[in-house]
């Protein structure tokens, strides 16, 4: 038994039979079963605000972009967020902003100090690319996790879709690292298809998904947003045809199921990026694909529509109670159940360690 070398990640992503792919989505969805379950949890996503100091190529956030009108919750809107969100039964409620300056490091600690005395949920921060002291103290207010993806390992193509605010930040791998050293659990995670993103460097993510052993790893489909420079086509960074990633399902789904065996207990989410791509069944697809995590929008829907990093976001429309029914029925049409919980990466870790067969976790796949 052995882990999946660059080589057999790199078969994978260009196989296109979809007899082959059947058998890879399988052997993923076993490792997912082994290693994780059945429990799909539920983390509640609240935008907390949509103003943004950064430039990225891709994002309808983007400072520039001024066709999107900007808001910001207050504290008693995030609060009325997370009392629903126990409601609901959720683990976990998602705070995920811009990066908005007027969003202290005082005013965001007190808000988790909150959510952690008054309820019983894990809360995730993922508000972008902040100092260390501001980690730190968000840390020791009881945040329990932290999401930043660093959406492409080709540290060239990184630059060019993000402009730097400041000459010398630490760079997103250092902050994951930084994140787990102060004892968050960390998720990164990339996009896929992005222009200019070789078939190369997406197999280069999924090494540096297992090198940071990372604990929540998102994947989504990179989908163009006119009022950007990426998406409106006005930057074209250079690529061989051949080499540039398709940002289409079935990418995705190769990718979240290579990751779950590349990195078997980490907490991996079926998007809501999957989910607009294909209304129908996306969300499930990738649940079958090796995804354990579902990320229903608990934003006010009034907000929903205004935090739009990419255009037709799915399920804007609904109220916070009608996401989590549909949800629910999806993962129940699955044969599977919605976690209770928090829903940690500490609790898999402990569960693989007493599963009597924790070798089929290195399952060997032949490409
Ligand atoms: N400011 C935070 C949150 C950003 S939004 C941060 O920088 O981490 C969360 C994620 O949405 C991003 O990490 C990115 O992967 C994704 N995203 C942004 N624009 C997108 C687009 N046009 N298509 C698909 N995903 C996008």
């Amino acid at each position: 038994m052995k882990e999946l070398t660059k080589l057999e990640i790199l078969k994978w992503l260009r196989e296109q039979r979809s007899s082959r792919l059947a058998e890879l989505y399988e052997r993923a969805d076993a490792v997912r079963k082994q290693s994780v379950g059945d429990a799909v949890h539920l983390r509640g996503l609240i935008e907390i605000s949509s103003h943004c100091v950064r430039q990225c190529m891709y994002c309808g956030l983007r400072q520039a972009n001024r066709a999107l009108q900007r808001y910001r919750m207050t504290r008693e809107e995030i609060l009325d967020c997370a009392r629903q969100a126990e409601r609901l039964g959720y683990g976990t409620v998602v705070m995920q902003a811009g990066e908005d300056d007027l969003l202290t490091a005082e005013w965001i600690a007190e808000i988790v100090r909150w959510i952690k005395r008054e309820t019983t949920l894990a809360v995730t921060l993922s508000l972008g690319e902040r100092r260390q002291d501001e980690l730190k103290l968000w840390r020791s207010a009881g945040a329990d996790r932290y999401l930043l993806r660093f959406e492409t390992s080709d540290a060239n193509l990184f630059r060019v879709i993000h402009p730097h605010r400041f000459a010398d930040g630490p760079g997103r791998l250092t902050l994951l690292r930084q994140l787990k050293a102060l004892g968050y659990e960390a998720g990164g995670g990339v996009m896929v298809g992005i222009p200019g993103q070789s078939f190369d460097s997406l197999a280069e993510d999924i090494l540096t998904f297992r090198a940071l052993d990372l604990d929540m790893i998102g994947i989504g489909p990179y989908i163009a947003h006119a009022d950007t420079p990426l998406g409106s086509g006005a930057l074209r960074p250079a690529i061989l045809p051949s080499e540039q990633v398709p940002s289409n399902e079935e990418m995705v789904y190769k990718m979240i199921a290579l990751t779950r065996i590349a990195c078997p207990t980490a907490n991996i989410p079926s998007t809501t990026a999957l989910a607009t791509i294909n209304r129908v069944d996306g969300r499930k697809l990738g649940l079958k694909a090796g995804a354990n995590v579902v990320m229903p929008n608990l934003s006010p829907t009034k907000y929903r529509r205004l935090y739009e990093i990419y255009p037709e976001k799915a399920c804007i429309e609904e109220s916070a109670a009608d996401c989590s029914q549909c949800l629910r029925g999806q993962i129940h049409s699955l044969g599977r159940f919605a976690g209770e919980g928090q829903g940690g990466r500490g609790e898999f870790e402990n569960l693989a360690s007493i599963l009597p067969d924790v070798s089929s976790r290195f399952v060997q796949l032949q490409a």
